[in-house]
């Protein structure tokens, strides 16, 4: 099953993208995650990014689809993949289109988590994330039951230098200017369905199984 989990900065695809992983197993393949831990390591890619990154713009298109490209030639996207994140511009979406179709493979459904605008900044800000498994927590909506420990492994929960008030107004601006459009695009290719991302996770999580489980292999 080939997806693309969609949405604006914040809006759940991480989250979500792990029950997907689990329910269905196949892999999310996190753009974000991917530059994050290249910064991480000192990478040339790291380096690229990590000025974008902390301004909340775009990793250049070349750059991005070159990743991805990559990574969805591992043998463990076989059976499919969770996009998170990717794409992010209609360069980017047009360049999927051409990699899939290369592979003889097509998209089977695009959920869009939908989320308004005035909500996402809280969930960014008050998001915490696991150093050392990457679980995500948010410390209103899901804390972990012990302050800054992860409830799965009792790793440190640390917050992204990208989730504060004012990087997020631009990763906004960002995602109305170049990723709204794409809610269009993927209409038009009749692949598109929008989730009610206000609803508890618990919720959310039902409803994606439910549009997936109508989704052939
Ligand atoms: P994204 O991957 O879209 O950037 P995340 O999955 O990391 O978003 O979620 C952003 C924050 O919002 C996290 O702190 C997460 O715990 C929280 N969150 C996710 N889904 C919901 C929800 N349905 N209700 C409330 N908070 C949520
Ligand atoms: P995310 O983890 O999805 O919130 O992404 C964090 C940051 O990584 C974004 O603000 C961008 O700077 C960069 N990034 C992630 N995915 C993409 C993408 N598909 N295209 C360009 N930049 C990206």
């Amino acid at each position: 099953m080939q997806l693309i989990l969609m949405g604006p900065p914040a809006a759940g695809k991480g989250t979500h993208a792990a029950e997907l992983v689990k329910k269905f197993n196949i892999p999310q393949i996190s753009t974000g995650d991917m530059f994050r831990a290249a910064v991480k390591e000192g990478t040339e890619l790291g380096k690229k990014a990590a000025e974008c990154m902390k301004s909340g713009a775009l990793v250049p298109d070349e750059v991005t689809v070159g990743i991805v490209k990559e990574r969805l030639a591992k043998p463990d996207c076989s059976n499919g993949f969770i996009l998170d994140g990717f794409p992010r511009t209609v360069e980017q979406a047009d360049a999927l289109e051409k990699i899939l179709s290369d592979s003889g493979k097509k998209l089977d459904k695009v959920l869009n988590i939908h989320v308004p605008a005035e909500d996402l900044i809280e969930r960014a800000v008050g998001r915490r994330i696991c150093k050392t498994c990457g679980a995500t927590y948010h410390v209103k909506f899901n804390p972990s039951k012990k302050d800054s420990v992860c409830d799965n492994c009792g790793g440190e929960l640390y917050q992204r230098a990208d989730d504060n008030a004012d990087t997020m107004k631009n990763r906004l601006s960002v995602y109305e200017a170049s990723t709204r459009p794409l809610i269009e695009y993927y209409k038009k290719l009749g692949k598109y369905t929008e989730i009610d991302g206000r609803q508890p996770i618990g919720k959310v999580t039902e409803d994606l199984v439910k549009v997936l489980s109508s989704v052939k292999n």
